[in-house]
């Protein structure tokens, strides 16, 4: 599904990743956690071609294809989607026109037909049931004025809707409570098929509970510096990233 392999990458002329190498199969579920200002979020930004960082070396092959060659726009289509870290407001769009605009632009790559506005409300509806998201929300616009966890099912219901091949979902360092993150990690587990992946970027172990990633990575540095697997998070909840700082620097 997603080769990464020594991925380097910088802003302005600060070097940021410094050598990412990463292999997610169909259907595996990886946790990146590491301390604040390690790069996960610079690591996100680049799998999903923020120009704003320039990579400067190594190769990410999604899907088969070069990813680092294809637009933005492109690589969504092609099954890639990103939870932003901070959900952005589009104020007079309301969130059905906003997923019909985007699950039509899909189909139109895939050589498709636009849905018709039966099937595209019956989709719609579809998803809605699994992700438990109230029609008031579809109809406003798209996060304005929205909670956290109004956000956070908004966020997740994209995600239903696009059936991405890939997730990443980039949480924030604070002011996620309980039921956001249950919502996260119910919608993450239902949306969860053998064909797809997703990469869950947190610092919180509760989540990773409830999630059960097959893989956790800790990123330090710009550099992944441990993998193992779910008992990871556990040990970094009752041990702190240090010892893995120590290990990694000596
Ligand atoms: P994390 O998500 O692990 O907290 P980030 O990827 O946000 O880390 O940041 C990694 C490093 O890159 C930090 O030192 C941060 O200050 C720097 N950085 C990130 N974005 C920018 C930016 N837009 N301009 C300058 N430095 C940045
Ligand atoms: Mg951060
Ligand atoms: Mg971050």
């Amino acid at each position: 599904m997603l080769e990464v392999k020594d991925l380097h990458a910088k802003i302005g002329d600060k070097e940021i990743l410094r050598g990412i190498s990463l292999t997610i199969n169909d259907g595996e579920t990886h946790a990146i956690m590491g301390p604040n200002g390690s790069g996960k979020s610079t690591l996100s930004a680049v799998l999903v071609g923020n120009p704003l960082y320039e990579v400067t070396g190594g190769t990410v092959t999604f899907n088969g294809k070069n990813l680092l060659d294809m637009k933005p726009e492109d690589r969504a289509h092609e099954g890639l989607f990103l939870s932003f870290q901070y959900p952005v407001e589009i104020p007079g769009v309301s969130m059905t026109n906003f997923m019909r605009a985007a699950i039509n632009e899909k189909r139109a790559y895939e050589g498709l037909e636009p849905l018709n506005a039966a099937d595209f409300l019956k989709l719609m509806r579809e998803k809605r049931k699994i992700v438990e998201l109230d029609t008031k929300l579809t109809n406003r616009s798209v996060n304005e004025g929205f909670s956290g966890g109004e956000k956070k099912r908004n966020e997740i219901f994209q995600m239903a809707m696009l059936e991405p091949k890939l997730a990443i979902l980039d949480e924030t360092d604070s002011g996620l409570d309980v039921d956001a993150m249950r919502i996260v990690a119910e919608g993450v587990n239902k949306l969860r098929t053998p064909q797809s992946s997703c990469i869950v970027i947190t610092h919180y172990d509760r989540l990773l509970d409830m999630i059960r990633p097959d893989v956790v990575h800790v990123l330090y540095k710009g550099r992944i510096v441990k993998t193992a697997g779910p008992e990871l998070a556990k040990e970094i909840q009752q041990r702190g990233f240090d010892w893995i700082k120590a290990e990694s620097e000596s």
